[in-house]
């Protein structure tokens, strides 16, 4: 028996028409990830699953029940479909723990004893037993998610319902909120995803959904999506998401935010601290031997394939390739790309001189 089952569902806001016809099941176990651009209606997918939106059209079953007949009762339902939002949801007049109990004291009529028993072991399991007494506002973001997760399993849902629920956190509570999600995954819980996190569309997800146009567009292994997309637009999701590009048009740049920019690239692809300490001292020494600051482009791509990562710098100007100006030869900023890359191609295209470095790891 699927967890769920969604046939030909459909959702309009006014004119706008956000999910066109969307097909499939989620089977008991199964970890779905659910990417692509923002606005192609992931979170409305996510919503329409729990009937936080009413769809326009279509069928949803949860475990053979129809959401949508009358006889339904759906707060009944919605208590077994956890879901966790980007932006917590704690209520924030209650400490930890009686966040964790209000659900299960109020709408599953356990004894208060029972549920703050259940609750300070589901704290453990996410790390937190020793802030049961605190209140949202002492925790961090990354605390307050995993309370926020606690919580929703002190429901005992049968499926937890993800959206984005890293994207409002700074990299380290990130992995701190995945390692408890990766931690479900392994006791077997359904989970479904809306993420921007690759880490999770790519090493903990059985499924991933890449949705566009008002459907699943294509779906498929984290390894079929993400190595080898069939269709046009997933490919070019997928490409984009591994690229990064930082765009200079003055010698004013703000140095410190493209650092920042690129050290979470590196973060978000799970690179080694030295492949990102090249690239940063790479942007850095080309930079430094630039006069031109009007029109630089400078962008990472990352081939998961090779495990490689290019750097790409682009200026716009008469041609002149900046390793090799003359008496610059033996400048220490040349000596220094040298060494950090195993390879560097120079071209001239466009009006733009084109320098790729493979960074070394
Ligand atoms: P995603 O999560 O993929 O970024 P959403 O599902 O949030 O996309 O939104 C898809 C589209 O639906 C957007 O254009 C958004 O503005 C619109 N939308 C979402 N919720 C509502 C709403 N309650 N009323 C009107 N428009 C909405
Ligand atoms: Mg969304």
């Amino acid at each position: 028996m699927s967890v769920f089952r969604i046939e030909h569902l459909s959702k309009s806001f006014g004119e706008l028409t956000v999910l066109k016809d969307i097909t499939t099941t989620i089977e008991k176990g199964e970890i779905i990830s659910i990417i692509g651009p923002s606005g192609t209606g992931k979170s409305t997918l996510l919503r329409c699953l729990n009937l936080l939106e009413m769809p326009s059209g279509g069928r949803i079953f949860f475990n053979d029940l129809d959401l949508l007949a009358r006889t339904t009762n759906i707060t009944k339902i919605r208590q077994r479909i956890g879901m966790v939002f980007q932006s917590f949801n704690l209520y924030n007049h209650l400490s930890v723990l009686d966040n964790l109990t209000l659900g299960p004291v109020k709408l599953l009529r356990k004894s208060k004893a029972e549920a703050e028993l259940k609750a300070m072991e589901l704290l453990k399991l996410v790390g937190l037993a020793e802030k049961a007494a605190s209140f949202p506002d002492e925790l961090s973001g990354g605390q307050k998610q995993r309370v926020a997760i606690a919580r929703c399993l002190a429901m005992e849902p049968e499926v937890i319902l993800f959206d984005e629920p890293t994207s409002a956190l700074d990299p380290t509570m990130t992995s701190e909120v995945l390692a408890v999600i990766r931690r479900l995954a392994k006791e077997g819980m359904t989970m479904v995803i809306v993420t921007h996190e690759m880490e999770i569309a790519r090493n903990i997800s059985t499924r991933v959904f890449y949705m566009d146009e008002g459907f699943i567009y294509e779906e498929g292994t984290p390894q079929q999506i993400f190595e080898n997309p069939q269709r046009e637009k997933t490919r070019e999701f997928i490409n984009r998401v591994r690229r990064y590009t930082y765009r200079i048009t003055s010698k004013d740049y703000d140095l410190y935010a493209m650092n920042a920019e690129i050290e979470a690239f590196c973060e978000k692809h799970l690179l080694s601290r030295r492949i990102c300490h090249n690239v940063l001292l790479l942007a850095e020494e080309v930079l430094g031997l630039q006069r031109d600051f009007s029109d630089i482009t400078l962008s990472l791509a990352y081939s998961e394939k090779d495990d490689r990562l290019e750097f790409i710098f682009e200026s716009a100007g008469e041609p002149a390739n900046p390793l090799e100006e003359g008496e610059r030869e033996d400048d220490l900023g040349i000596i220094l790309i040298k060494s950090r890359c195993d390879s560097i191609q120079y071209k001239y295209e466009n009006g733009k001189n084109i320098l790729l470095c493979g960074v070394k790891g």
